[in-house]
């Protein structure tokens, strides 16, 4: 049943994180739940806003504080398709979310069990809950298709620029024997 609901709601953050990848962001997406409801939600913009904290996380804790009217969003639950950072985590403590679920785990960056494990630690004064890997391969594919998406644009850029420069090159050959 919990499984259930879980997988729900992250394919629900899974359909965010594609507004994302819309924007040409990372795509990661974001769902704060509440008995049910949806709270608040987010995805990625820290490029379109030239700002470092707009994370999906984040988004969605400033939407749901201005939404309930507190900073402290108790009983809920998160839902981010990919493994919370270091400054995310610290977000989900403050706020004293109940429960975080996760999908992909991010191997670079992630603060909840991969790099840091931010959210174990006894000496918090608030304890998250955590649900990790739930849809892992799902959120984690189409991370890595918007990886491999991004890497063959710049591929295609790179061809277009060098038979640009191949026929100036040729252009420019031309020009040299006439003058000489
Ligand atoms: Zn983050």
């Amino acid at each position: 049943m919990q499984q259930q609901e879980d997988e729900q709601w992250m394919r629900y953050a899974m359909q965010l994180a594609q507004r994302a990848e819309e924007a040409g962001e990372v795509p990661v997406g974001a769902v704060l739940v509440r008995d049910g409801q949806v709270v608040a939600e987010g995805w990625n913009l820290s490029v379109c806003e030239h700002d470092p904290t707009a994370h999906a996380e984040i988004r969605v804790l400033r939407a749901a504080g201005q939404q309930v009217g507190n900073y402290r969003l108790l009983d809920t639950t998160l839902y981010v398709t990919l493994e919370p950072c270091i400054m995310c985590t610290g977000a989900l403590i403050h706020a004293r979310i109940g429960r975080l679920v996760y999908g992909a785990a991010d191997l670079k960056t992630g603060a909840v069990q991969s790099v840091f494990s931010l959210l174990g630690d006894p000496r918090h004064n608030h304890q998250v809950a955590v649900t990790a890997g739930v849809l892992a391969e799902a959120c984690s594919q189409q991370l890595s298709a918007f990886f491999a998406r991004r890497r063959e644009e710049k591929r295609a850029e790179r061809r277009a620029r060098q038979a640009l420069e191949a026929k100036a090159s040729v252009v420019g050959g031309a020009n040299s024997d006439i003058k000489g």
